[in-house]
């Protein structure tokens, strides 16, 4: 059989070299297309003997000349909207990493799939592991789905605590390795909120029936209650190498190099509550989620357009959420019809995140 193309996008990130990682080892996997937002990638697509390479830019004339088997997403931010749908309309196998087009563009990601019939596979840990324990059951089967969230490195503060923390305590996770704006995220739980919605979309369930629980080793990835009362649980080292390799090769499963976890040594499996007073995120995600239409897409912009100015020094840690907030009171989150309702929802958002924000 000859290897399967991949094409990926955001190919310079930490998705991308780890991606690069697993398909450089599989004799089954062949890079066909390499995109990046600004970084030169001319070095990594001559070395691989890649031909479709491009900085910036529309997907789709990548994703078309180069006639892909799957579509790796990996670019970060809503920037990614224009290739998830793509691939989704197209039918071509879908491997996702990039949560934020999920979220903002959920109901017509979810037509586009329906239309396209092909595969979508999350990338982010908690839902590869979610796919994983719903596997073959019947969806009357399942009682709630369990996401589990690190807590970020500080977890335990309080608000008042929080609100002089600086970006680089703000960028020291305690348990992944990851690109800067997903790690603001999980310091402010931001992250935990967009994977909940992320959530809803992949495996078509109530917000009331996903459940976040804090657990700091993120040696468990999610779980899954079932009616009966079992829980299903995915284990591992807290390495993005398997969830990338596990939907680039699905259904295959091959080897990845990933730390065994040590079982006899002692595993910590603590479980605490979220605390939602500290970190408000999460439960404004849950209600743009529960209000639907452009609420998602306009939490998610708000949230870029804060994390940035966090990253840049111009506002402090509290003030992403007070920001996120402000601009969900003052948006209408009309149902968007087309991609161009959801860039125009998604742009008026940015702007009033940006408005809100000027010293008054
Ligand atoms: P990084 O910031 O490390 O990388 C982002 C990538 O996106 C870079 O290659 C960047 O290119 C590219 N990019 C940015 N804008 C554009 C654009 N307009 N067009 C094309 N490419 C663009 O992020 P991560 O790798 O950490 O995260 C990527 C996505 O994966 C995010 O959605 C994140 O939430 C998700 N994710 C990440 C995890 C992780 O462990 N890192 C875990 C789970 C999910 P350039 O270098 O040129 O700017
Ligand atoms: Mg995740």
């Amino acid at each position: 059989m000859r290897p399967r193309k991949v094409a990926l996008l955001g190919a310079t990130g930490s998705i991308g070299r780890q991606a690069i990682e697993v398909i450089d080892r599989s004799p089954d996997l062949e890079l066909c297309a390499l995109m990046s937002g600004t970084q030169a990638i001319d070095g990594l697509a001559v070395a691989r003997d890649v031909r479709h390479v491009q900085v910036g830019g529309k997907a789709a004339p990548l994703l078309e000349a180069s006639d892909p088997d799957v579509v790796l997403n990996a670019i970060v931010g809503f920037a990614g909207v224009e290739a998830t749908l793509w691939a989704l309309e197209h039918g071509v196998t879908l491997a996702l990493a990039n949560k934020e087009s999920l979220v903002a563009a959920g109901d017509l990601a979810v037509s586009a799939h329906r239309r396209g019939k092909g595969l979508l596979l999350p990338v982010d840990s908690e839902h590869s592991a979610l796919f994983q324990c719903l596997e073959g059951r019947e969806p009357e089967t399942v009682r709630s789905l369990v996401l589990t969230a690190s807590g970020g490195p500080f977890r335990g503060r309080t608000r008042s605590e929080l609100e002089h923390v600086t970006v680089p305590e703000a960028l020291a996770h305690p348990t992944w390795s990851m690109g800067r704006k997903i790690t603001v995220d999980s310091a402010t739980l931001a992250n935990k909120g967009l994977e909940l919605i992320e959530a809803h979309w992949l495996f078509d369930i109530p917000y009331d029936r996903i459940e976040v629980v804090v657990h700091p080793t993120s040696v468990v990835h999610s779980l899954v209650r079932f009616r009966d009362g079992a829980l299903l649980a995915h284990m591992g080292t807290p390495d993005m190498r398997v969830p990338i390799s596990f939907a680039l090769a699905y259904p295959e499963r091959p080897s990845v190099p990933a730390a065994p976890l040590d079982l006899a040594g002692g595993l910590d499996l603590h479980f605490e509550a979220v605390d939602d007073d500290a970190f408000p995120l999460l439960g404004l995600a849950r209600d743009a989620g529960e209000r639907g239409g452009t609420f998602p897409c306009a939490y998610n912009a708000a949230n870029e357009i804060a994390v940035a100015a966090f990253l840049d020094g111009a506002i402090g840690f509290t003030e992403i959420a007070d920001t996120v907030a402000a601009v969900l009171d003052e948006t209408d989150g009309a149902p968007a019809r087309d991609l161009a309702d959801l860039v125009a929802a998604d742009d008026a958002a940015r702007r009033a995140a940006a408005r809100g924000m000027q010293p008054a």
